[in-house]
């Protein structure tokens, strides 16, 4: 394989894990003596069945998925889930009202669009900057309500839950595309989670969606098939032609992280990464500074400004950041441009010795600059 001297903290597509990226290499021209290649492989031929069944198997394994759960492998991403979601469960009581609980840029898409097939209804009012979660006690979850939804991970901002809400009986729905697999999760206490492939799961193409069987069957009349959890549950998820060479890299991820030890394994390691970068911008006496509250700091995507010696936000300075950590081999550091400043995504495949390159970066940065 060509070196691969780039360090990418992209926030997605992100990277890749090495071992998987060869793996996908010898095995690019002829899939195990079949002398094709997955991409030219039919959705429906029993190597492909072998593929999709042992991706959802792994899975089952890494997240203790209980048996009375379905796994299905979507096309559309997150975003075809914000309205699949609301097409799909909307329908589970009469009120066709949800909740939505609102801590960043995704959920908020994810309630606009489910406003188009249901009532939406926020827990708690719209904020102007998300930089923590208000108090449960504080939360109106109304009992009607026929599921509550929430994104565990907000990939622009770096907002992430360390808890699982409470919802008394209503199911919860939960957006886990920027966090999946990071930690172990309690897969019991939710009624449906879906993520999109591209940060922790592999390539850009399949979206995860992991459901309570008897939420099946409440598709709305107007529902695309190809969304339909009952359709798509009914064909094993190949009603249609499905993102096939995505399913496969997701499969090859889930083998790495087998190997790696797991969700638990990689929640150490996750853990180890995120403190070696707070440390250093807590350290860094507000020349680094993270506005996000520290009781709910990702450990997947932090957002970041830098500071000249006024204590002002200096973009001149995070532009140079951004621009002498390329020229080092360190990528997509840019915030998301609806909010500027710095992004660091730590997703599972960055490795603890990048972090440590990219720390003795800003610490040198720090020292020339401030
Ligand atoms: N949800 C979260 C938490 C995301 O980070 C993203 C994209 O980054 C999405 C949803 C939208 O995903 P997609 O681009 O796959 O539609």
């Amino acid at each position: 394989m060509a070196s691969r001297k780039i360090i990418n903290f992209s926030p997605g597509p992100a990277k890749i894990p090495e071992q998987v990226l060869e793996r996908a290499q010898k095995e690019l021209l002829s899939y195990q003596n079949t002398g094709i290649s997955v991409m030219e492989m039919s959705h429906r031929s029993a190597d492909f069945v072998k593929i999709i069944s042992h991706a959802e198997n792994t899975l089952r394994e890494l997240l203790h998925i209980p048996d009375d759960y379905q796994v299905l492998f979507l096309p559309g991403g997150g975003s075809g889930q914000f309205a699949g979601i609301a097409m799909n469960l909307m329908g589970l009581k009469e009120s066709r009202c949800a909740d939505y609980v609102i801590t960043g840029t995704w959920s908020a898409k994810a309630a606009k669009e489910a406003e188009k097939y249901g009532k939406v209804h926020l827990v708690f009012p719209k904020r102007d900057k998300y930089h923590d979660i208000p108090d449960m006690s504080t939360w109106k979850l109304n009992p009607d309500a026929s599921y509550v939804h929430y994104c565990a991970n907000e990939t622009v901002h770096g907002v992430e839950f360390e808890f699982i809400p409470e919802t008394n009986g209503v199911p919860l729905v939960c957006d886990m595309s920027s966090n999946i697999l990071s930690r172990p999760v309690d897969i019991s206490k939710f009624g449906v989670i879906y993520a999109g492939a591209q940060k922790n799961i592999g390539c850009a193409g399949v979206t995860l969606v992991i459901i309570r069987q008897d939420l099946i069957g409440y598709d709305m009349p107007e529902c695309p098939s190809i969304l339909s959890y009952k359709v798509q549950a009914g064909n094993n998820s190949v009603y249609n032609t499905p993102p096939t060479y995505s399913i496969y890299i997701m499969g090859l991820v889930f083998d790495w992280l087998v190997e790696q030890g797991g969700c638990e394994a990689m929640a150490k390691r996750n853990l180890e990464k995120v403190k070696l970068l707070y440390d250093l911008i807590d350290a860094s006496k507000g020349f680094y500074h993270a506005p996000v509250h520290h009781t709910c700091r990702s450990r997947m995507n932090t957002h970041l400004r830098i500071s000249s010696a006024d204590g002002a936000v200096d973009e001149k300075l995070e532009k140079e950041f951004i621009d002498e950590a390329a020229k080092k081999g360190m990528i997509q550091l840019k915030g998301h441009r609806s909010i500027g400043g710095l992004r660091i995504s730590l997703y599972n495949a960055i490795n603890v010795d990048e972090v440590r390159t990219l720390i003795d970066f800003m610490r040198e940065f720090q020292e020339k600059h401030q």
